[in-house]
């Protein structure tokens, strides 16, 4: 088991297949961001995918997710969601949903039960005008065909304020009618985001917003949640927050990280990697790595928001880009 020196257990695994995305988020992957890609040599081939994380399934790994980048725009997508189904873990999958539709038998054949959808406004020219893209139709397409596949559907939202966060009652509607289980995200701040804290549109107030129209119960807790979930009566699905910069959920952290090439991080935020790929191709043996990695773990954040996050200078903050890192 890897554990950390604050005595948590790590067993869920995030796979970044690639740094590149069909689509320009603002808050992600914008489109003055510097693209720099990482050259093909440099990214883990699928062989080392499947070899690295076979590592970690031995080090006590329960859960892998893919993502990126877009997940399903890498050539060979199918062949590492082939090759990792062997493992004795839930595998899942995070994915905008614009190829989603080519990728339906993929998934229930690796035996991939849950996906993770984001769609940041139910309106289709705010979200072309959020994801530079005009893919809505499609992506709403394949919310509704991976439900009638009976998968279950999260919805990932980032809500920013005066951007989205008028759409959140449209989206809690939503789940009146369809088993969809959308989660806000709070606002996070990555290289080249343009994040500020004016920006950040907070749980307190997304429950207060909610509260308006609805009543709405708490559902439990798992251990490892990053969500606080909750059900409204009569609705088919749920809704949940991700509170990552006004209620940190540090404490029960129990997520690592591996980017396209080949590094892990032991937090979304933290400031160090370890070069497991590098390790690899020279021959050593990465376990040794990879428990240093979990055990040099920050308390909180990567050691990087001391403070709260209305005092942050996001200036500061020492990270890769989210599409470079695989959120
Ligand atoms: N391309 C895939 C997708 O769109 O879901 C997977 C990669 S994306 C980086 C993974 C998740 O990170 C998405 O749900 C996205 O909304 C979230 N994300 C990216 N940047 C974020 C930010 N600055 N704050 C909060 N969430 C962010």
């Amino acid at each position: 088991m890897l554990k950390d020196t604050f005595n948590r257990e790590h067993d869920y695994l995030r796979i970044s297949l690639t740094d590149k995305c069909n689509l320009r988020c603002s808050y992600c992957n914008p489109v003055d961001l510097p693209k720099g890609y990482f050259a093909h040599s440099d990214k883990m081939t699928a062989e080392e995918i499947d070899t690295i994380a076979g590592i970690f399934v031995q080090l006590g790994i329960k859960k892998i997710r893919l993502t990126g980048g877009e997940p399903l725009v890498r050539k060979d997508a199918k062949k590492i969601i082939r090759l990792l189904s062997k493992y004795p873990v839930e595998l899942t999958i995070t994915t905008n949903g614009v190829f989603a539709d080519e990728f339906i038998q993929d998934f229930k054949q690796a035996g991939i039960r849950s996906v993770n959808v984001s769609l940041d406004s139910l309106d289709k020219e705010k979200n072309k005008a959020i994801s530079g893209r005009d893919e809505f139709d499609r992506i709403f397409q394949n919310i509704n065909l991976l439900l009638k596949n009976n998968f279950q559907v999260k919805i990932n939202t980032v809500v920013m304020r005066n951007v989205n966060d008028d759409e959140i009652p449209r989206f809690v509607a939503w789940t009146k009618l369809e088993k969809v289980h959308v989660r806000f995200i709070e606002f996070m701040p990555f290289s080249g985001n343009a994040w500020s804290k004016e920006k950040v549109f907070s749980y307190d107030e997304m429950l207060k917003l909610i509260s308006l129209n609805h009543n709405f119960i708490k559902l439990p807790d798992e251990r490892y949640d990053t969500t606080k979930k909750y059900a409204i009566p009569g609705h088919k699905g749920t809704f949940a927050i991700i509170s990552t910069m006004s209620h940190p959920f540090c404490s029960g952290c129990n997520r690592l990280r591996l980017t396209t090439d080949g590094k892990m991080k032991n937090c979304l935020f933290s400031k160090t990697e370890t070069d497991i790929l590098g390790a690899l191709r020279k021959g050593y043996d990465i376990v040794p790595l990879i428990k240093q990695c979990v055990w040099e773990k920050e308390e909180m954040q990567g050691g990087q928001f001391i403070s709260r996050y209305e005092q942050l200078d996001s200036s500061k903050i020492n990270n890769r880009s989210m599409i470079n890192i695989g959120g």
